[in-house]
């Protein structure tokens, strides 16, 4: 088993743990109280959805909502024995899931920074050019750091960057 397939199961089984907890603590309480707590819970089990279908397919955004899930969790349930007359049973157990599940979460956000910064950096073409300039320069030429994100054209080859109407700059060899 690889080491995303590893953090995924342990999500799923802090998520599976949390929601029974909850389930269990939200049948505890009285009539009232209850339908107000049931709605949280399938507001929260929504959520549970959408992460594990993102968490399926890779999306960068499943890890932060399943970090917000387990929060949620932890301050409903919290918020549950709060307002509960009668002791919830599996209360530690859960508080400890949601716990685990947060900082497997945080840790795989944290795991996922280096990715986007190698995206940041990323250079689509060899020859950057201005929207607004006439000629186009290595990325490393100290005027092609100067170009704006939203204004720059890239180019793969001298010939494409020539038939745009952009000129060499003697920083291009
Ligand atoms: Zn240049």
């Amino acid at each position: 088993m690889c080491k995303k397939t590893l953090v995924s199961f342990a999500m799923y089984a802090a998520l599976l743990v949390v929601f029974l907890g909850l389930i269990n603590a939200v049948f505890n309480l009285g009539r009232f109280a209850f339908f107000g707590e049931l709605l949280i819970l399938l507001g929260l089990l929504g959520l549970g959805l959408v992460a594990v279908v993102g968490l399926n397919s890779n999306f960068s955004w499943s890890h932060k909502l399943l970090a917000g899930i387990f929060t949620l969790g932890i301050l409903d349930l919290l918020f549950i024995k709060i307002i509960a007359t009668t002791p919830i049973s599996f209360f530690k157990e859960t508080i400890i899931a949601a716990l685990a599940g947060l900082l497997i979460a945080l840790f795989s956000m944290e795991e996922e920074k280096p990715k986007q910064q190698v995206k940041k950096t990323h250079k689509p073409g060899k020859y950057i050019a201005s929207k607004s300039g006439s000629k186009y320069h290595a990325p490393k030429c100290d005027w092609a750091k100067k170009i704006k994100k939203q204004n720059a054209v890239w180019f793969n080859s001298k010939e494409e960057a020539k038939k745009a109407g952009y000129k060499l700059d003697s920083c291009v060899n």
